[in-house]
């Protein structure tokens, strides 16, 4: 039973008092239902709004071949599987899709988890240990952090894209430690690329293993969506390259992607992989008709680069602030997270589905509307939603 006095409690109340407060101001943006899905228009609380917020980068959910794999898969294997991988859990779809993953990302072996967040936390629990170190991008996602911090290895946060401080990090390692850097490919708030050349020949220099994590990276950047090395033309200097299958693929789940003797280790090191369900069946033939969906439909990448070009343009061109997003995750800063609710609900209120991130997420100056644009965007639907955020900012002050 809760001590009314713990700390315990006190968090609770904590908690529920700010979501208390948020509400009854009408500020609570967050967990409110879509009912019903088609592209980019979705239904909130009975009205078609256009959405802002997706991660479907590449508009593949609701895709005809994708549903029909899934359904497919469904009829034949049923809605789980007997349990972990290792163990009487693993069917052919598991190994279809993990080949499939591997000829995309042209590495030797592939092994799938059951969600992008546990791949990142368990296979960095897995590869370092007590006496190494593992040195992360301050702007690394919440499974990375959680991940390093699970390991035990000593946790070294760098500046963000920032190659002097990732050497000093590097040069001040003991001889003898293992090293491990581990980074976003495109960072999931500001929407910019990492430096991959520099960090690559960094790796190099001071023998360390990279990881990268290409969550938004995959199907979004390179010219046929191959990732961060199709978009800096250069292969061969990741050892272990992560993604998910829930954004741009339109399922659930995550990978990871290297070396055969890099796979056979984690599927029997990584406890996720060992103590954790497979893949449903119905999320593993999605994932692998989505990856060959995006070959198949080359114009999508080309669309979607069109759009971020169009929207990233058109916001600089009415005055916002989007720092340096290259890519369909654009940060519109507002300010104090005052602000960033308020463009974010009045704009939900002229029917743009769009969500405000605020402190702690973000430095608390740079609270802002997170827009993500995706190839199932008309031009006309960007311009209107610009439109939309122009005349809302300028309603609250920020333009
Ligand atoms: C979303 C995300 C993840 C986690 O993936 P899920 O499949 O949603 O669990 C990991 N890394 C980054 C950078 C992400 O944006």
């Amino acid at each position: 039973m809760l001590d009314p006095k713990s700390p315990i409690a006190w968090r609770f109340a904590q908690m529920n008092e700010r979501f208390a407060s948020a509400k009854a101001q009408g500020l609570y943006l967050y967990q409110q239902e879509a009912e019903k899905i088609d592209g980019m228009h979705v239904t909130i609380n009975g009205r078609d709004m256009l959405q802002f917020a997706s991660y479907s980068y590449l508009d593949l959910l609701g895709h005809p071949k994708i549903d029909a794999a899934a359904i497919e898969a469904v009829e034949r294997y049923s809605s789980g599987t007997h349990g972990v991988r290792i163990l009487a859990g693993t069917i052919p779809l598991h190994t279809e899709l993990e080949r499939t993953i591997s000829e995309f990302k042209h590495t030797e072996a592939t092994m799938v988890y059951s969600s992008g967040f546990v791949t990142n936390y368990s296979t960095i629990a897995a590869l370092v240990g007590r006496n190494d170190v593992v040195i992360s991008d301050k702007l690394n996602h919440a499974s990375i952090v959680d991940g390093c911090l699970m390991s035990r290895a000593k946790f070294v946060r760098v500046a963000h894209n920032d190659m002097a401080s990732l050497e000093k990090a590097l040069a001040s390692v003991p001889p003898g430690k293992g090293k491990l850097v581990v980074s976003d490919a495109v960072f999931s708030m500001d929407g910019d690329i990492l430096n991959l050349p520099d960090v690559v020949g960094l790796c190099n220099k001071y023998e360390a293993l990279l990881m990268i994590d290409e969550a938004h990276s995959v199907g979004v950047i390179g010219e046929t969506g191959r990732g961060i090395e199709e978009h800096f033309g250069l292969y061969g200097g990741i050892d272990i390259k992560m993604g998910t299958l829930s954004k741009t693929i339109p399922s659930v789940g995550g990978y990871v992607s290297g070396s055969e003797e890099l796979i056979t280790y984690l599927k029997h090191a990584s406890r996720a992989f060992i103590f954790s369900a497979a893949l449903p069946p119905a999320q593993a033939a999605a994932a692998k008709a989505a990856f060959e969906v995006i070959l198949e439909e080359p114009e999508r990448v080309k669309r979607l680069q069109r759009n971020v070009e169009h929207f990233l343009t058109g916001l600089k061109a009415r005055g916002f602030d989007t720092l340096n997003s290259v890519t369909p995750i654009v940060p519109i800063i507002a300010g104090d997270d005052e602000r960033a609710w308020l463009m974010a609900k009045l704009s939900q209120e002229r029917d743009i589905f769009v969500l405000p991130v605020v402190s702690p997420a973000v430095p608390s100056n740079l609270a802002r509307l997170r827009a993500n644009v995706t190839a199932g965007h008309t031009i006309e639907e960007i311009d209107h939603a610009m439109d939309v955020f122009a005349e809302v900012a300028k309603e609250v002050g920020v333009l």
